[in-house]
């Protein structure tokens, strides 16, 4: 019986895998829950689950979050704080950790589990983006092991022989990450000037929170992935290609020296890698309705455009300059995403603000947590300004 820490349980991901996990009573139980604010979507979680421990990050509602669970009749321990989440993901409640917080605030649970040698079940790719050495080397120490539950990332692991090896021995050429091109796919700039975050999170293809959304819409998204094969596969950047594919039938390919090119396939369903995360090396159900491809029509794939969704170059050139860049990335982009969803800029001016701040902080070496945190905290300081004076 595995037992789970889901972080961000009331999140997309996060009800995925509770759906997943509640079809195999005998083989998973969610034994930690983690949410942010939401406390009666957590109350409801728990009402379903039965876990041993609700954790609410915010501490003004952990009273709020025990009444519910009292008045509910439901009796599991309740915690609250950014600590009491680590904690709870290091202790001896789960030995398995669901990381599917949104964004740079799921970076302490996440390496704390790595730290504890837990098996990490990666959905909060900003961490990887954030830390990627460092999350890297508390897997090591810790001894657990990490499978990836991106959509992308999980198709790669499973098309790699072994899930993980040494790339150039194994005969690897490239890695090539699918991306469905988001909602606007095929716009102009012109076209794009005026787009509204409802437009921008209306996925035609995937149901997702809505900053993912945005970055999707942007590709960020498939920037802030590039980073993340880099760091999981020890890739480096020119091993690694976007081919955009709309139907997201293909979740990612892996070519080899002879030419082979393999693929994981799929209806575009996140329940399918977190399925597969969850039960590796096994295979258990997911519920996903099995794959029609004499239904699915023609596949297509094309190569990105660049010049209209500059957030993909900018994640690029970011890998490239490497040290913190991908750190200073995120974080700007992190404002930006949340400025253009609160109505306060244009979609287009993500690429902007992203861009200015990278060129205003110029890399500098990743060394450790802290530094990391603190330069996380400049590049958003940074974006905030910037946005300032552009309203
Ligand atoms: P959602 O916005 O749907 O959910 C985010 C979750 O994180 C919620 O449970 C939220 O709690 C919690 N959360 C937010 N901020 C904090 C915080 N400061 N402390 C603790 N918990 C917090 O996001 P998604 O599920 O879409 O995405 C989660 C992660 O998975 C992201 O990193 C995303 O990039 C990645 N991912 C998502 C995919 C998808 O299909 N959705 C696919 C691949 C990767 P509350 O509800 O209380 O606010
Ligand atoms: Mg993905």
């Amino acid at each position: 019986m595995k037992r789970i820490a889901v972080l961000g349980a009331t999140g997309s991901i996060g009800t995925s895998t509770l759906d997943v996990i509640a079809r195999h009573p005998d083989r998973f139980r969610a034994s930690v829950l983690g949410a942010h604010r939401n406390v009666a979507a957590l109350a409801g979680l728990c009402v379903a689950h039965r876990p041993e421990l609700a954790v609410i990050a915010d501490p003004a509602l952990e009273g709020e979050l025990a009444r519910r669970l009292g008045a509910a009749g439901v009796r599991c321990a309740v915690a609250s704080g950014h600590a009491a989440l680590t904690a709870a993901v290091s202790g001896a409640l789960c030995d398995t950790v669901v990381a599917a917080i949104v964004g740079a605030a799921g970076l302490d649970s996440t390496l704390a589990a790595a730290r504890a040698g837990k098996r990490l079940l990666l959905a909060n790719k900003e961490s990887i983006v954030l830390a990627g050495p460092l999350l890297l080397e508390a897997l090591r120490a810790g001894g657990g092991e990490l499978i990836p539950v991106d959509s992308e990332h999980n198709a790669i692991f499973q098309c790699l022989p072994g899930g993980r090896p040494d790339l150039r021995a194994s005969g690897v050429r490239k890695l090539i990450l699918t991306a469905s091109g988001g909602p606007f796919r095929g716009r102009t700039r012109a076209e794009l000037a005026t787009v509204t975050p409802d437009q921008a999170c209306r996925h035609p293809k995937w149901s997702m929170g809505r900053k993912i959304s945005v970055d999707s819409a942007t590709l960020m998204n498939k920037g802030l992935e590039v980073i993340e094969a880099h760091h999981l596969f020890g890739a480096p950047a020119d091993a690694i290609e976007v081919l955009v594919h709309p139907q997201s039938l293909v979740h990612s390919l892996v070519e080899y020296a002879d030419g082979s090119v393999l693929a994981q396939l799929g209806n575009p369903d996140m329940r399918t890698a977190i399925a597969h995360a969850l039960a590796w090396p096994e295979r258990v159900a997911a519920g996903v309705a099995p794959l029609d491809l004499a239904a699915s029509g023609t596949l297509q794939f094309e190569a990105p455009d660049l010049a209209t969704f500059r957030c993909l170059a900018l994640a690029f050139q970011a890998l490239l300059a490497g040290g913190d860049a991908p750190a200073i990335l995120n974080a700007a982009n992190e404002v930006a995403v949340e400025a253009f969803l609160a109505g306060a800029l244009p979609f287009l001016a993500i690429a902007e603000v992203v861009e200015a701040v990278l060129a205003e902080l110029p890399p500098q070496a990743a060394v450790d947590v802290e530094s990391l945190v603190a330069r996380d905290g400049q590049a958003r300081a940074t974006a905030r300004r910037l946005l300032r004076r552009a309203c």
